[in-house]
């Protein structure tokens, strides 16, 4: 059997469900298929006579205004398409959302047959169904996004959700135009982390999860995000996921990591935290050869304190201790609580004999402060110290903090009130 074209484009166009319309820009004649009628409820002879009013009769005023402004742009050579939604009346009350697209169509060259063609399709489904997923995006309390990166390294976000508006100060709409911003409004310090871990997720497939600092209005807030990737045909990569606001739970995690790190007495560091800072110094100084000197102190017949002026004089002491030594030592310096009267300031980048000067300084100034008991009976309070230098011979913390102890009990079987320093870091030093 022989098809014509016309035929052929008819059969198509059922099978896209498109109703057609023809409209001639000069004399206002205007046809429509069967199908651009029964899409709205009627057939073609309940709407005759067609004329440009039966479709304006039948939109909605706001969207023939818009209709209009597309048009406008499309003839004068704005937009290469003629294309808008459009709200039409069907036979059963509803408002149905029409996409509507069109094309001139010029074929003898005469300005008398400038025919305008194009389709209407019923979009209702997807528009309802994209509402219905806008509003419970907005009603998620995060960001849902998808980001696509391409194997060239530019990237886009081909869905924001309202809320980064809210989280990032950029709205969905200037995602799109300019996808950079997203990434302008991270903390500096935390930018390449979430560039380092994107790239990970990029190149493993593993879920991306990052927890990092926002900068907006002059305020930093914690974010963390959380999203699945997948590879495209393409090479790209892409995204889905949440980004939610966890400033608080932060905050309060701060607070309790401070708690487990810090001596309630003094408010000087605790031995824990210490001894994590030791390691970790001592794993710097040895892939880099830096020096850093450490400094245990404890004070001459504390338990005297405590006996002849009572408990709380002797916590009064072990305040004005704790002060002391922060004042004479530098902010880089960690100055810990390590025991019931026992101290140990960790000095990074000092060398022995720097680390020797301050610990004198610390003898001479406590032998120097008087203290008030209760009865305001003045006394004095001396320490001892031991203090040596990280040094290739020395490898592991435990045995630096044992080294260190020695000096310190030398110190006390050698009277008390004096600082001994380490022979192995003396002759490095
Ligand atoms: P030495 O010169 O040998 O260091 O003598 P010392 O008396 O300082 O040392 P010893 O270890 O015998 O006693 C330490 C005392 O420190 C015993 C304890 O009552 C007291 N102490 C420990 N922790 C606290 C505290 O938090 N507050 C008070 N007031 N005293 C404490
Ligand atoms: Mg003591
Ligand atoms: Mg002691």
């Amino acid at each position: 059997m022989h098809l014509t074209a016309e035929t052929r484009l008819n059969a198509i166009l059922d099978g896209t469900g498109a109703g057609t319309w023809e409209y001639n820009l000069d004399t206002g004649e205007i046809i429509f298929n069967e199908r651009w009628a029964t899409m709205l409820g009627y057939t073609l002879e309940e709407l005759s006579p067609l004329s440009f009013q039966t479709w304006e009769k039948l939109s909605h005023p706001t969207d023939i205004e818009s209709a209009n402004q597309a048009l406008t742009a499309y003839l004068s050579g704005d937009a290469h398409q003629f294309e808008c939604v459009v709200r039409m009346l069907h036979k059963d009350g509803d408002w149905r959302y029409i996409h509507t697209r069109g094309t001139l169509f010029n074929n003898d060259q005469t300005a008398e047959s400038r025919w305008l063609m194009g389709t209407h399709l019923d979009v209702t489904e997807e528009k309802v169904s994209q509402h219905q997923l806008q509003q419970l995006a907005e009603s998620l309390p995060g960001v849902i996004y998808t980001f696509t990166l391409n194997k060239d390294g530019s990237f886009l976000f081909p869905y924001m959700s309202r809320k980064a508006k809210d989280f990032y100060g950029v709205t969905p709409a200037e995602t799109r135009t300019h996808p950079e911003r997203m990434f302008e409004a991270i903390h500096p310090e935390d930018v390449a982390r979430v560039h380092e871990t994107i790239e990970l997720s990029r190149k493993t497939l593993r879920e991306w999860v990052c927890e990092y600092r926002i900068m907006k209005d002059g305020q930093t807030r914690w974010l963390r995000g959380v999203s699945q990737p997948e590879r495209n045909p393409d090479g790209s990569t892409t995204w889905h996921g949440v980004i939610t606001d966890i400033d608080d739970q932060k905050r309060l995690e701060f607070q309790l990591e401070a708690l487990t790190i810090t001596d309630e007495l003094t408010g000087l560091y605790n031995r824990r935290y210490l001894l994590r800072k030791l390691e970790e110094l001592a794993e710097q100084s040895a892939r880099y050869d830096h020096p850093f000197s450490l400094l245990s102190l404890d004070i001459d017949f504390f338990k005297s304190v405590n006996d002849s002026w009572g408990h709380l004089t002797g916590d009064k002491v072990l305040r004005k201790v704790a002060s002391l030594i922060e004042t004479r030592t530098r902010k880089t310096d960690i100055v810990a609580r390590t025991g019931g009267e026992e101290f140990i300031v960790l000095m990074p980048h000092t060398t022995l004999s720097d680390a020797r000067h301050v610990a004198e300084s610390l003898r001479i100034g406590m032998e120097t402060e008087s203290f008030l008991s209760d009865d305001d009976t003045p006394f004095n309070v001396t320490l001892s110290a031991g203090v040596v230098c990280w040094s290739r011979h020395i490898s592991r913390v435990r045995e630096l903090l044992s080294a260190c102890d020695q000096l310190l009990y030398q110190a006390k079987r050698a009277g008390r009130n004096q600082v001994v320093v380490s022979k192995i870091g003396a002759e490095k030093s």
